[in-house]
């Protein structure tokens, strides 16, 4: 069935042609009639599978439906919640360009930058609010939000939200909005307890799921390589000279590790970007753009960037250092292959990491497949660096295949 033959208002069907989206996804296909519906819907459908216009397509139709230009101060009608700003923006954007036919308000809440136009914004109320928690919370403290007319509550990255970070947050939300609330949750993982809280909140939630068995999206071809934890850079670099027009997303661990990487790019002449939650706003956008854009290829960022981010033309993503939760693996490799695009990622794996790929492997109920390097090859990847001078060179890998067999006997053992 094609988007001319939903029964979506015109407006809609422009913007979505406008978008050059013909035919539903298979989640979007799911998903579309049970919250036209009033439904409480919680979909879980794997990375880069069109899950924002699955909930933004049929909300901007019940919200055209009941949108007035006249409302009361601080009014919200629908109101989306995730757990980043750089989500919160983009799935404003999204609503925005398929709501643009339409009369419906849309807002994005971040904090990070001035709350004045946000205040004059909320002030006339607005239909559609994106927001990550703690800048909505002062602006209803402050009294510039009400909550009390939100008909439909949508958690995108749903796991994410109800875990312990931000669960609070929710029910907080939850105990300030009328009852009889449509509520739908979106996410590409969850487990047995996140569904239980889920299903906790909610009358009565119609369930959809698509491939359930394997959480990665069949677009992503992913990779482990054993790799010493000091010879990582010389893995990136010699995957960034071999790819000079790729586009490569890499994941750290930590603000200060990113940093550094991006040090050890520049000493061989590497110039990248980094990217986490250390950095002003100003400069987190400015860094997305330039990445987004193609102007720069390389990003170095945290986990703030592993879940919803939707660029285009992510050729690879490397996981530098392993996630420590096993789904992060899950989104974070999800930023490649989006769509009908098809991607690749590669996790460097250290001997101190083994159990983190073990917890992976676990996750995801099957191996990722394991890429040898034989000895040559980790012997030339070395050599190959700009920043080694030869007679380092055999001692680093002497270190390399100490810590290797190291790392074996401790498995043996177990
Ligand atoms: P998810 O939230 O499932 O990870 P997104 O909503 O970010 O995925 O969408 C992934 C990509 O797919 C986006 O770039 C989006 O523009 C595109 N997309 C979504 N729906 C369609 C569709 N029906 N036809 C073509 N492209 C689509
Ligand atoms: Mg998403």
């Amino acid at each position: 069935m094609k988007f001319e033959q939903y029964r979506i208002s015109e407006e809609l069907k422009r913007s979505l042609e406008d978008l050059g989206f013909k035919k539903p996804t298979d989640i979007q296909y799911k998903a579309i009639p049970s919250i036209l519906k009033g439904d409480d819907v919680l979909a879980i459908a794997q990375t880069g599978t069109g899950k924002t216009a699955a909930f933004a397509i049929p909300v901007l139709q019940l919200m055209q439906q009941r949108h007035r230009s006249k409302r009361t101060r601080g009014e919200v009608k629908c109101l989306v919640m995730v757990p980043t700003r750089e989500l919160a923006l983009q799935i404003a954007e999204v609503f925005k360009q398929l709501g643009k036919y339409t009369p419906v308000d849309i807002l994005g809440l971040v904090g990070g930058v001035d709350a004045e136009a946000q205040i004059r914004k909320l002030d006339k109320g607005v239909d559609i609010l994106i927001a990550t928690p703690g800048r909505m919370f002062d602006l209803r403290a402050q009294g510039h939000l009400d909550l009390s007319h939100v008909q439909t509550l949508i958690l995108d990255e749903a796991d994410h939200m109800l875990d312990l970070g931000f669960i609070r947050d929710i029910r907080d939300v939850i105990k300030h909005i009328p009852s009889n609330h449509q509520t739908l949750f979106f996410s590409a993982t969850i487990d047995e307890h996140i569904k239980d809280l889920a299903y906790s909140v909610v009358r009565n939630p119609i369930r959809i799921q698509i491939s359930p068995e394997d959480p990665v999206s069949k677009n992503i071809s992913h990779a482990v390589a054993y790799v010493g934890m000091d010879d990582k850079r010389f893995f990136l670099e010699r995957l960034v000279r071999e790819f000079p027009d790729k586009k490569i997303l890499v994941f750290v661990r930590t603000k200060v590790r990113a940093e550094r990487v991006v040090a050890a790019m520049e000493r061989v002449g590497i110039q990248s970007l980094a990217m986490h939650g250390g950095k002003e706003q100003g400069d987190r956008l400015a860094v997305m753009t330039e990445f987004r854009k193609g102007e720069n290829k390389l990003l170095i960022t945290t986990d703030v960037n592993a879940r919803g981010i939707d660029i285009p033309n992510v050729d690879y993503v490397v996981n530098y250092d392993l996630p420590e939760d096993p789904e992060s693996y899950v989104h974070r490799i999800g930023r490649t292959g989006r769509g009908t695009q098809k991607g690749q990622a590669i996790s460097f794996c250290s001997p101190e990491e083994k159990p983190l790929l073990d917890a992976i492997h676990e996750y995801i109920g099957k191996p990722v497949k394991e890429m040898t390097i034989s000895k040559n090859e980790y012997e030339a990847t070395i050599q190959f660096s700009e920043e080694v001078p030869n007679e380092n060179v055999q001692l680093l890998i002497e270190q390399h295949e100490a810590a290797m067999k190291a790392a074996k006997k401790k498995k043996k053992k177990k």
